[in-house]
């Protein structure tokens, strides 16, 4: 990332302190005419993203274009705006500049979920400007989650409340015991309350039917959720894979606006049947307006079933890592590796950006409006290179692709703040 002043502000500098310098020594020069730059020169903008290859599916955009900011939202989006209008100047040219991204699947209750981690260096510092927490948290332990989390961070964080009171606080390596084994934990109305009461984060309820987190219980478990959901007028995430009941009966419980997650899953209890065909009821889910998100994860993303899913022209809706302990340092390592496992799989940019941008905007109310670079949107912007080679993609039962292209996340801008730059462990061959 080349960050620089615009020349123009230089050239005031060296004006404005050419004589002072003279005379009353440098330090006090130098502070002269900063202060004289502030009181003088006022800017059209605060930040122009310069000369960068602009993709924003939300508008249709494919193209140069330079894309200006004041304050906390955008303010422009032109193919020329002059570096002298802006105080600062990012040079993006030879980059993609997106929406900043939206992952609606990852765990960052960090320090209380076991598997959680910390937000910021894994989410807006690689381009993600946005993060659901998919249900570290439930009605006990959200305050934490709230209090530690989502009013500190840097990155923008929102939460599914988890239908158990102890959220994901249970299970561990050590401790293989999942929050939905005693029913008595899924409490309805307090879920409710909490949710009410925390409209402003909470977008949505999660539950895990896997059998070491939900026993044989997995259809109550999900009734649960489906009523706190109903009750505070939000979605449902489900988690699917490994569970007691088949993925007919829990698609039965689920209606417009709730999610799958982990749905390019393989084994068990996925949308595949043993012929590697979508089953039928995973279709009519999908045309009644269930979406299908990836949740790539530790366990649940497999090449195989992802192959089968487009060739039979199922395509997920949102594209979201699952990222935590046990992923970050591979084979997730980060949201932009996963949409580089997409490009690989055959979707082209604009596609593949879609599902990490708007798309997920528009599934949680709370997002609405995020995800574009539209004149008056908030200013979340990612900065990304993209490197060709031949790199060794991995998934989460370890089959292995070679892939051809890598998004390199490179800044990002969260509500007009500029964060810099992270690159990521990909096995060269
Ligand atoms: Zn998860």
């Amino acid at each position: 990332m080349h960050y620089h002043p615009p020349p123009h502000s230089r050239r005031r500098f060296l004006r404005v302190s050419a004589g002072p310098l003279l005379a009353c020594g440098i330090a006090e020069s130098f502070s002269d005419s900063l202060y004289a730059q502030a009181r003088n020169r006022s800017y059209r903008y605060d930040l122009v993203v310069k000369g960068g290859r602009v993709v924003d599916p939300s508008q249709g955009i494919d193209g140069q274009r330079d894309v200006a900011i004041s304050g906390t939202k955008i303010a422009r989006i032109a193919d020329t705006i002059p570096e002298s209008d802006a105080l600062h100047v990012v040079n993006a040219s030879g980059r993609i500049v997106t929406p900043g991204w939206i992952d609606i699947h990852v765990h960052v209750y960090d320090g209380v979920a076991p598997l959680a981690i910390p937000a910021d260096p894994s989410c807006v510092a690689k381009g993600v400007t946005t993060v659901v927490d998919a249900g570290s948290a439930g009605a006990h332990t959200f305050p934490g989650l709230r209090k530690q989390v989502i009013e500190v961070a840097d990155t923008r964080v929102l939460a599914l409340l988890n239908i158990s009171v102890v959220g994901q606080s249970t299970l561990s390596q050590d401790n293989p015991w999942g929050e939905l084994l005693d029913l008595r934990y899924a409490n309805v109305d307090l879920a409710a309350r909490t949710i009410e009461r925390n409209r402003d984060v909470i977008v949505g309820v999660k539950v895990r039917l896997t059998q070491n987190i939900a026993g044989d219980h997995d259809l109550e478990a999900l009734r649960r959720a489906r009523q706190a959901a109903d009750a505070a007028g939000v979605p449902v995430m489900v988690h699917i894979g490994g569970s007691h009941s088949s993925i007919q009966d829990i698609l039965k419980l689920l209606k417009k606006g709730d999610v799958i997650t982990h749905s390019f899953r393989g084994g068990e209890g996925g949308i595949l049947d043993a012929q590697g065909v979508i089953h039928d009821e995973v279709l009519e889910a999908v045309a009644n307006g269930v979406h299908l998100d990836i949740g790539h994860g530790a366990g649940s993303f497999a090449f195989d079933t992802a192959e089968k899913a487009l060739e039979q022209g199922l395509l997920p809706g949102t594209i979201s890592s699952d990222l935590h302990q046990f992923n970050v340092h591979g084979p997730v390592f980060d949201l932009a590796t996963t949409v580089s496992k997409f490009l690989h799989l055959g979707l082209s940019l604009d596609d593949a950006l879609r599902r990490v941008t708007v798309n997920p905007s528009e599934v949680f109310g709370a997002l609405n409006g995020l995800g574009t670079l539209r004149e008056g949107a908030e200013a979340d912007i990612a900065v990304l290179e993209t490197e060709e080679g031949r790199f060794q993609l991995t998934d989460a039962l370890g089959q292995t692709r070679v892939g051809r292209r890598m998004l390199r996340p490179v800044a990002s801008i969260k509500a007009g703040k500029l964060y810099g730059s992270a690159s990521i462990p990909v096995e060269r061959l």
